[in-house]
């Protein structure tokens, strides 16, 4: 049978280690018989979260066969050095000045390695219509997709994809000022919604391991996303509860470095109520309680670290307040 797609793969070199040695990731371009928008997905910037690489390799079959319209640049190893190493953040002798790539976008030629890499991959995201990149939260944390707060195409965008909770995060002037320290406006779907992209990051849950729930959820709402821009014909088909919620502020974080004990019966996708404990920070030697960690708000939980050692102002529950 006859491709309806036209496909190439592309080898592409992001950066170069002081060795000499190339770091270069694989590109896929679907291009479709019909004139369509420009959709650039991509997966693992943070190399342990490998989750999106396999919806991108259950996708590809499917863009093969389809009647698409427009085009999809698909990049299925976005950062190679993390990838790797199976971790989050680049070791420092390869980039201490931006360890982690999500910071950083769109980039600079002539920058730190991070911000070389995401400057070669920019060339595909510039241009584009819509960008989805796929994150993998911890085992501890329900899949959702965030998108930037009264941003309305992001938000049908996020609706179109699914999971259970659809995250509001306040961007640019809405934002606290920790959003800013924390580098937030350099993560690619903030810099491409400075760019008017519509763009959306699902976190899809556990990094590391490839579990078939959480990637079927992954190539569900990426071929949702697809029909909702009449990239692939029909309509989007249902993917879990989507909840619309807001993670402002969301999180408690731990007042003291220690070791965190769950103490109450608590899951993620469990109501939690404000004031209600979560658990206990203590010291590992001599077991004095450092922190009572409560619930700050009415909320769902949404993460919730069961890596007990805990460093002062590691994130240990996330809680998002949902609008209903
Ligand atoms: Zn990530």
């Amino acid at each position: 049978m006859e491709e309806t797609t036209g496909h190439a793969t592309e080898r592409v070199t992001l950066a170069r280690l002081p060795s000499g040695v190339e770091i270069s990731t694989t590109v896929h371009r679907y291009d479709g018989r019909a004139a369509g928008p420009t959709v650039y997905v991509q997966a693992a910037q943070h190399g342990r979260e490998i989750n999106g690489t396999e919806v991108l390799r259950r996708v590809h079959d499917r863009l093969l066969d389809a009647e698409l319209a427009g085009t999809v640049i698909a990049v299925p190893v976005a950062n190679p050095v993390t990838f790797d190493r199976v971790s989050y953040t680049a070791p420092s002798p390869l980039d201490q000045v931006t360890p982690n790539m999500n910071r950083v976008w769109p980039g600079d030629a002539d920058g730190s390695l991070h911000q070389r890499m995401a400057a070669r991959l920019w060339e595909y995201v510039d241009g584009a219509d819509a960008v989805v990149d796929l994150h993998t939260g911890s085992p501890n944390m329900l899949p959702h997709v965030v998108y930037a707060a009264g941003d309305a195409d992001a938000q049908s965008l996020a609706a179109a994809f699914g999971t259970d909770l659809l995250l509001a995060e306040p961007a640019g002037e809405d934002a606290p000022e920790e959003w800013r320290k924390r580098g937030f406006d350099g993560k690619l779907r903030v810099a491409a919604a400075r760019e008017g992209i519509t763009a959306i990051t699902p976190e899809l849950a556990h990094n590391k391991q490839l579990i078939d729930e959480a990637v079927e959820t992954g190539v569900t709402g990426l071929c949702n996303v697809l029909r909702s821009l009449d990239v692939l014909p029909g309509e989007p088909v249902e993917n879990g509860a989507a909840r619309q919620a807001r993670n402002h502020s969301g999180s408690v974080d731990a007042e003291a470095s220690g070791l965190f004990r769950v103490t109450a019966d608590v899951a993620v996708g469990d109501r939690i109520a404000d004031g209600t404990t979560v658990g206990t920070v203590y010291d590992p030697g001599t077991y004095e309680p450092l922190q009572t960690v409560r619930a700050g708000r009415d909320g769902v939980v949404y993460a919730l670290t069961r890596e007990a050692t805990v460093q002062a102002g590691d994130r240990l529950v996330g809680i998002a307040t949902v609008e209903d």
